[in-house]
């Protein structure tokens, strides 16, 4: 099936039934209404002269233009682009023209981006194959000025039933692209996914059904749409399960995210790790009432099991799960269920998603692993991308002749099918010829009790290779000190994985999505070792 045939079908069964709250807006949508504003706008993009294959970016936090855009272009087969909003003038350069966008809907401002005035410094010159730019309104902000125009006036354009959109909804196939997604750029430059409804609306359904939604649940989305999670976990999970949808802001703040759990009785909530550690260690925390909450998922990158117990504990998410996945994926390929017991879904991502196949591959023969060994997770499915937008090479280094997708990270599989991520192949360390998983020491000083927060990577050594380096962010009013830190690894962890260096930081770098880079921490440590 297609998205729009498959959105079509809840949205005839339960017009009245609420589909989207955007809290920083004030804006709510039906299931109806929601049908009918991204058709009319599906028809105002068709009247821009954009047809099916043509590539439209957005490029902008949460907000409901960005559903309207998500459901419009499927409909009418044009490939939305995603736009990470923290990306400046040489990135969106790259992105825009990389996949060859011909049109763009963009904020007029953010706090101190201001993105018309980056799309002005760029111009026509730099950005050729660009015709319209669109930007949403906000009270106050904008320009009316050539080659720019309001996201209101484009809408009104549109009719809703105009007989077009159907017309070319009948020639959409599942296989078609219809969005490009860049991957975060957490090991270095983001690459753009070329996904198909088929990977996406398949991926969001099995989701949505490992958290076992329906009508009933509303989904408090904290995380960014312009990123799969925001966009397949959380919206398309979603509306392929009639459930409801709440943003809470258009760029994450943990204090507005509790006010929106208690005022909108959510019972369900996704986040990156970073994220519920800021909710849960919030001052203010225990002022919020979240015993709505039900389940939700925590994703993207290592989840700390101390975490975890406390998002279950604190937050009464007894049912929350772990995914696992990535953007050429569609992202998930491993996901627990609300029947996973506890103690497995607070230590593992969980089994295969149905309809998907999973191999700890040997990362030199391509062949898998003895249970309980660690190789390369390769994803074999639906789920995998059709390449990386315009380059060949690329798509087929990661994507081999069998079909299996090479994820780089490394993992494992116990005889039940359990799968656990040791890390990232790029992450490991390898100090005087041990192997050192960097995410089995972040784990075990996590269990301090002055550690917020931690992360650990390896900087060349000229004796061991590399050596261990520990950044740790400590909990508000704690104090600690190197000597408290390798105290308490004395006699617990094998002494080669105890940090030889530790440094005290406020934050870490991070894409905007809240993931680490690590690869900054490396380079940091390298320029302070010199
Ligand atoms: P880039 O490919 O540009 O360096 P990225 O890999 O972070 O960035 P994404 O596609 O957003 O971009 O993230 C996928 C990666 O995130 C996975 O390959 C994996 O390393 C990590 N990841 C995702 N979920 C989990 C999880 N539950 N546990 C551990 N790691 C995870
Ligand atoms: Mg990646």
């Amino acid at each position: 099936q297609t998205i729009p045939a498959f959105f079509d079908a809840i949205a005839q069964k339960q017009p009245d039934h609420p589909a989207l709250v955007s809290r920083h807006q004030g804006r709510r949508y039906s299931y109806g209404e929601l049908r009918t504003a991204s058709r009319q706008l599906a028809s105002a993009l068709l009247g821009l002269g954009l047809r099916k294959g043509d590539r439209i970016g957005i490029w902008s936090h949460n907000n409901a233009e960005w559903v309207l855009m998500q459901l419009a272009t499927a409909q009418v087969g044009l490939v939305l682009v995603n736009i990470n909003p923290a990306y400046r003038t040489a990135e969106l350069e790259y992105a825009l023209n990389k996949v060859g966008c011909v049109a763009l809907v963009t904020m007029p401002r953010f706090k101190t981006s201001d993105y018309l005035g980056m799309l002005r410094e760029l111009g026509p010159a730099k950005l050729p194959q660009l015709k319209h730019t669109v930007w949403i309104d906000v009270a106050g902000q904008g320009a009316d000025e050539p080659g720019m125009q309001r996201f209101s006036e484009l809408l009104a354009r549109g009719n809703p039933d105009d007989p077009q959109i159907d017309e070319i909804a009948a020639t959409l196939a599942p296989t078609d692209a219809i969005n490009i997604q860049f991957t975060s750029g957490t090991t270095g430059f983001p690459k753009g996914a070329t996904l198909t409804h088929r990977n996406i609306l398949n991926n969001g359904f099995f989701i949505g059904e490992a958290m076992k939604l329906t009508a009933a649940d509303r989904l408090c989305i904290p995380v960014p749409l312009y990123h799969c999670f925001g966009m397949v976990l959380g919206n398309l999970a979603c509306f392929t399960h009639g459930s409801t949808i709440v943003y809470p802001n258009d760029a994450f703040d943990p204090l507005t995210v509790l006010e929106t759990v208690q005022a909108e009785r959510c019972t369900g909530l996704h986040g990156v790790p970073t994220m519920f550690i800021a909710e849960l260690d919030h001052p203010r925390f225990k002022e919020f009432d979240l015993s709505t909450l039900r389940t939700g998922i925590m994703a993207g990158s290592p989840c700390p099991i101390e975490v975890m117990k406390r998002v279950v504990r604190d937050m009464h998410m007894e049912e929350v799960t772990i995914a696992y996945g990535m953007t050429e994926t569609s992202p998930v390929s491993c996901q627990s269920s609300t029947d996973t017991p506890l103690e497995k879904r607070v230590a593992t991502v969980g089994l295969v998603q149905p309809h998907l196949e999973v191999k700890i591959a040997d990362p030199e023969t391509g062949k898998p692993v003895a249970p309980g060994a660690t190789g390369e997770l390769c994803t074999r499915g639906y789920s995998v991308m059709l390449g990386y937008w315009g380059d060949e090479a690329k798509t087929r280094e990661a994507i081999d002749a069998e079909g299996w997708m090479h994820t780089g990270d490394l993992a494992t599989m116990d005889a039940e099918g359990y799968v656990n991520i040791v890390g990232r192949s790029k992450d490991m360390v390898i100090r005087g010829g041990e192997n050192i998983y960097p995410r089995e020491v972040e784990e075990f000083l996590y269990r301090m009790p002055q550690v917020q927060d931690v992360q650990v990577v390896g900087v060349p050594d000229r004796k061991y290779g590399e050596e261990l380096c520990a950044w740790v962010i400590v909990k508000p009013g704690q104090q600690l000190a190197e000597e408290d830190v390798r105290k308490f690894c004395q006699g617990q962890i094998a002494h080669y994985k105890v940090p030889r260096y530790i440094r005290f930081v406020d934050a870490f770098p991070m894409t905007v999505t809240g993931k680490i880079q690590k690869f900054k921490i490396r380079d940091a440590m390298k320029a302070e070792l010199g």
